[in-house]
């Protein structure tokens, strides 16, 4: 693709250029149509097209936060090449906090979409025909579903050098070896050639400061690593790199109670949870079966047995 002649949505975008442009289409049942803005800031030098996006899922705030500070800031105005962010991917889900589609599809497993496809797959069709070709890479902002806490975190495949060398530079706390998920974004942009790094941070509904700066943090980390702006004052951190992990899940349903802290390193035998009646007979502690860092954490009061509780580290290094 030729980046000296920048056309999304049929506007050309030149050199130096600052717009925002309207993502159409879909209507509401009520026959409201549903744009999704799209921010695109052109550097007069060339460089690379990198995306920061937010909302796929229209419940996950933490991305639209992350994304909509970077606007704010003016952090998506680089020295050299092009900076786009869609803060709410998902605009239908958003408006109603759900993180599906209004056609009850998840927009992250309809990809790459048909013209015929459902309203979901179309939506995905149209991203993927006149937007993906012009991105070179990609930082994709999500939160834990339900409520599942995720401590903030990249994922992608450990094998695919290009990605996991844009997580490191991140700096989240931890990366996390993330396998393709069937028709995600991510594996979309994989087939496109695109480098795609997912961030995970929090949970839907629930804004998490340290999540939403790491996320912040991480996005400049990137634009520095890539030379499309040069920052005064730099946060680099180290990741904890989870080759391996595993869900540890509820042996029995009940109430739950947590006894450990996101993030951290926990050894064998310590206490992670406690799961009990509600009528004081019956009480169980949950231990770790093995020494690992705890990087998400389902906070529900009530869990049914078999329930994912715990995500841990079966195999980590260090960044
Ligand atoms: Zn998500």
């Amino acid at each position: 693709m030729c980046k000296n002649n920048l056309t999304l949505l049929g506007t050309e975008i030149k050199p130096g250029d600052s717009v925002c442009l309207q993502f159409d289409v879909a209507k509401l049942h009520t026959r409201n149509s549903i744009k999704v803005p799209i921010y695109v800031e052109r550097a007069k030098k060339d460089g690379p097209v990198l995306l920061f996006l937010g909302g796929v899922h229209g419940d996950e705030i933490n991305g639209v936060e992350i994304v909509r500070r970077i606007i704010r800031k003016k952090i998506n105005k680089p020295s050299s090449g092009t900076i786009i962010c869609i803060p709410v991917f998902n605009i239908f889900g958003f408006l109603h906090m759900s993180r599906k589609f209004p056609d009850g599809r998840d927009l992250n497993r309809v990809f790459p979409g048909s013209s015929k496809g459902s309203l979901a797959s179309q939506f995905a069709h149209e991203f993927k025909k006149e937007i993906a070709p012009y991105i070179d890479y990609v930082i994709d902002f999500h939160s834990g579903g339900a409520d599942r806490v995720n401590i903030a975190q990249t994922r992608c495949m450990l094998t695919d050098k290009k990605t996991l060398t844009l997580a490191k530079v991140f700096g989240a706390p931890f990366i996390v070896q993330s396998k393709f998920i069937k028709k995600s974004l991510r594996e979309t942009f994989h087939d496109l050639g695109i480098a795609a790094v997912l961030f995970e941070g929090g949970k839907s509904m629930l804004y998490d400061e340290e999540a939403i700066q790491y996320g912040v943090q991480g996005a400049m980390n990137v634009m520095r690593f890539l030379k499309m702006k040069r920052w005064k004052s730099i946060t680099e951190n180290k990741s904890v790199i989870v080759k391996k992990s595993k869900w540890l899940r509820a042996t029995h349903s009940g109430m739950f109670h947590v006894r450990v802290k996101n993030g951290e390193w926990i050894t064998k035998k310590s206490i992670l949870g406690i799961i009990t009646d509600p009528f004081g007979e019956f009480e169980r502690k949950i231990y770790a079966p093995f020494d690992s860092y705890i990087f998400c954490v389902n906070i529900s009061p009530i869990v049914n047995r078999g329930d994912a509780l715990f995500h841990v580290s079966l195999d980590t290094e260090e960044s």
